[in-house]
């Protein structure tokens, strides 16, 4: 079944009004045909998966066609804007789902800024992509008008002249009257660690958005007109003000992340002995990237749509640029370096000191810019050997203009550089270049070759799929710092830190840390209080970050909060449990949905949802053809010990692991593959496809350890239902195929006319096997 009848069969169950007020549309939009088809998702969607990333797998699940490859232009690219976005304080974000060209994972990636808002307010949730443009195209939505543009004129320009052009072009302003989601050379050249950019330096970096849309043909999607400010209700604005008063009066929030933002996390890594380094050979890194060293260079914080918090630092390093902001923001804070209070104190009083990258005096529009988070902080300086705050910046500005992810990008040097190192690779493999630990000028030069696949940027650009192209040998594995094939996301290295391992290894869209982790496992204080921590995550979770003890409920309790975080559009920084035990919740995003629905909520049934839209992204990555064995980690975290800090000696015990991991699917609800168990399965089934059939095995089958199958696409007799057990197991296949299997329906067996044997949702199937002998 192709992509336009899979839309077709999904529409069928869709509605053509509203069916709560708040809701917008979900648009199906065929670039290759330039047609549109406005629906509504149901109820039940919204009960089960709410919108943004849980309504995105509802639809990706029912449009994927899982043989084929991501950058077929049958494998759709979803947008999708949160229940609350726009409407609450902080909720500015919206989520692109696809399959990943860049990982062997789901593509789910969220950002904020103004597109998500501008999408929500021009009438939609839902943005359905698929299809090849027959020319490069710009989508130009204006509330209920659509229009394919020719985008031609605007094919090789990277961010900022790409905003700029649109401006010129459109007589408008960026934030003011257009938002806009769009790609880069990079994306262009389906460069796999080019992601989406939604702003100056939003981006949609995760797992390779840029190559998805560059494979369609569509340099952007355009939102044009100023937004119209909803009527809104009494009681949503006095609750704003309850929610907004919870994020601006939270301690972290108000001294750190408003003041200089995420990379005041640099230093209590550093200080823990949790930082990757040199491709996490080592831990621990210079303090010339703490976050005060950045003070002379921030001029001011920048933010998203309406969000009060503002926590987007940025950076002028030309003579003009009036640095400053956030001086001092960090003084005395003990949570900032809690495993050694002395460094607490520690204040740098750097002077600016930048004279242009090359110290001539003449300064480029890469002296200024936006960020860096404390990602890229961590991604383009320890990471990559460099030390210099100036060079961190600039790599920055470069990346946000190449729209590359910084983290995948920052870690395929890393891997690279590692290679270069052990004479894996040598300078004929690199075209010349010289990539000893902390080259700038060659890590600057290699930015531009990857956007471009230029020489050895063509590597680099291939990020974690490099080896499967062949372009380094297959021993280069054993230094990859990847789990699903998507390269870590955070700085951390979580050899020490068992509830972050957990989290990077069973995150769905593989390597990253915003799906589930545990932030405050790095916090001494909380994990001084058991019965405050027992309460955060609702279980007893041991004290010592560097124990196994009960860190399956902390990951759990992280992963359903922050999934219904992204379904409802909350930013994750302003989420109960990211960076702080204070701000707001479940109960907050509960009372904001019935205010703004009209449907009444619990957290207790948010908590469910959030599980339910995990379980879905197990299912789909299971027919990806991920198994248990791919929640995994990095070789070197199980091999090499730390060597510094304060838990100098740890690694990551693999059998302790292996059961933390087990107790991790058992409170999860999963079975021994990692996918939902068979109850939860039909339940999870019946609401995405409408179809469910539970099949009983004669066995335990590689891929299905319960002797029982879930068949979730819809089939009409047992022909079809054999042909679909073996596109759900193919490591299965012999077995399935054995002649001597019958089929036994509701209880009665089949002994001819499999094609006559009509099958619906909620019959009972049993593979029988024929007793032979007598
Ligand atoms: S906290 Fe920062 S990233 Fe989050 S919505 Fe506000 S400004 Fe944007």
């Amino acid at each position: 079944m192709d992509i336009r009848e899979r839309v077709e069969r999904l529409a069928a169950r869709m509605a053509d009004a509203p069916q709560y007020p708040s809701q917008g549309a979900t648009v199906f939009v065929d670039l290759e045909r330039r047609q549109t088809m406005r629906k509504y998702l149901s109820r039940e969607v919204l009960l089960n998966f709410l919108g943004g990333r849980g309504a995105n797998m509802y639809l990706l699940y029912n449009l994927l066609q899982a043989d084929r490859p991501a950058l077929d232009p049958e494998i759709p690219l979803i947008f999708g804007a949160g229940v609350l976005t726009s409407d609450m304080p902080s909720a500015t974000r919206g989520n692109f789902t696809s399959r990943s060209p860049d990982s062997c994972a789901i593509l789910d990636s969220n950002a904020g800024d103004y597109f998500p808002s501008f999408v929500k307010r021009h009438g939609y949730d839902h943005l359905v992509l698929y299809g090849r443009s027959p020319d490069w195209t710009l989508l130009k939505i204006a509330f209920d008008q659509m229009e394919f543009l020719d985008a031609r004129p605007y094919i090789g320009l990277d961010n900022l002249d790409m905003m700029a052009a649109i401006e010129r072009d459109f007589h408008c302003t960026e934030r003011k009257d257009v938002a806009m989601a769009r790609i880069t050379r990079a994306g262009e050249n389906q460069v796999l660690c080019s992601g989406i950019m939604g702003g100056i330096k939003s981006i949609w970096a995760r797992g390779g958005g840029g190559a998805k849309m560059g494979s369609m043909r569509l340099k952007a999607v355009m939102v044009l007109g100023k937004p119209v400010e909803p009527p809104h209700h009494k009681d949503l604005k006095d609750y704003n003000k309850i929610v907004g008063k919870k994020i601006t009066s939270a301690a972290v929030i108000k001294n750190a992340l408003k003041m200089v933002g995420t990379p005041f996390l640099y230093k209590p890594s550093r200080v823990l002995g949790a930082m990757g380094t040199m491709n996490n050979q080592k831990t621990t890194w210079h303090e010339t990237l703490d976050a005060d060293n950045f003070d002379p260079y921030r001029p001011g914080m920048d933010g998203c749509f309406k969000c009060p918090v503002h926590c987007r630092n940025q950076n002028d390093m030309t003579p003009e640029g009036k640095g400053g902001w956030g001086s001092n923001a960090l003084k005395g804070l003990k949570g900032n370096a809690s495993y050694d209070k002395a460094q607490a104190e520690v204040q740098h009083g750097k002077q600016k000191s930048y004279q242009g990258i090359k110290g001539d005096g003449k300064f480029d529009k890469y002296d200024k810019g936006d960020g860096p988070e404390y990602v890229t902080v961590g991604k383009f300086g320890p990471l990559i050997g460099i030390k210099e705050p100036e060079h961190v910046l600039r790599l920055n500005n470069i990346l946000n203009d190449l729209g590359l992810d910084s983290a995948s990008t920052g870690s395929a040097i890393a891997w690279a550089m590692e290679l270069y190192q052990r004479g894996i690779i040598t300078t004929a493999h690199t075209g010349g270049l010289d990539l000893s630990w902390g080259s700038y000028e060659v890590v600057e030069k290699l930015l531009f070759m990857t956007a471009e696949r230029d020489g050895f940027g063509d590597v680099i650009a291939d990020s974690a799929r490099a080896v499967e192209r062949g372009k380094y040998a297959r021993e280069a594995l054993d230094y990859q710092m990847a789990v699903k094939g998507l390269f870590q996301s955070d700085p951390h290295d979580a050899r020490i830190l068992k509830a972050f391992a957990l989290g990077l290894s069973v995150a769905t869209r593989g390597m990253d840390h915003l799906r589930n982790r545990v932030t405050l496992e790095i916090n001494a204080r909380i994990n001084d209080d058991p019965a405050f921590k027992a309460a955060l995550y609702g279980g007893t979770v041991a004290a010592q970050p560097n124990s196994y003890d009960g860190k399956e409920i902390a990951v759990r309790r992280c992963e359903n909060t922050f999934a219904v975080g992204d379904s409802v559009g909350m930013c994750r920084f302003n989420t109960k449990l990211f960076n702080s035990p204070t701000l707001p919740d479940l109960n907050d995003f509960a009372t904001e949905l019935r205010i703004l629905t009209g449907i009444d909520f619990t957290a207790e049934q948010l908590d469910e949802i959030g599980r339910n839209i995990t379980g879905l992204e197990r299912m789909l990555n299971f027919r990806l053809g991920l198994r248990a064995k791919d929640d995994t980690l990095p070789k070197r975290w199980f091999d090499e010990q730390v060597e510094v800090g304060p838990f100098k000696g740890e690694k990551v015990d693999r059998q302790e692991f292996e059961r933390l991991k087990t107790r991790f699917y058992e409170v999860t609800g999963l079975n021994s593959e990692g996918v939902p168990a068979l109850d939860w399965h039909e339940k999870l089934s019946q609401v995405v496809t409408g179809f469910a059939l539970r099949v009983d095995l004669p066995k335990a089958l590689a891929g299905a350890p319960e002797r029982a199958v879930v068949i979730d696409e819809p089939v009409a007799n047992v022909v079809e239902l054999r042909q679909a057990l073996k596109r759900k197991l193919p490591e299965a296949e012999e077995d399935l195929d054995d002649s001597t299997w019958n089929v036994a329906v509701n209880g009665a067996m089949l002994l001819s006319g499999e094609r006559g044997a009509g099958l619906k949702s909620g019959d009972h199937v049993a593979i029988v096997p024929i007793i032979a002998g007598g």
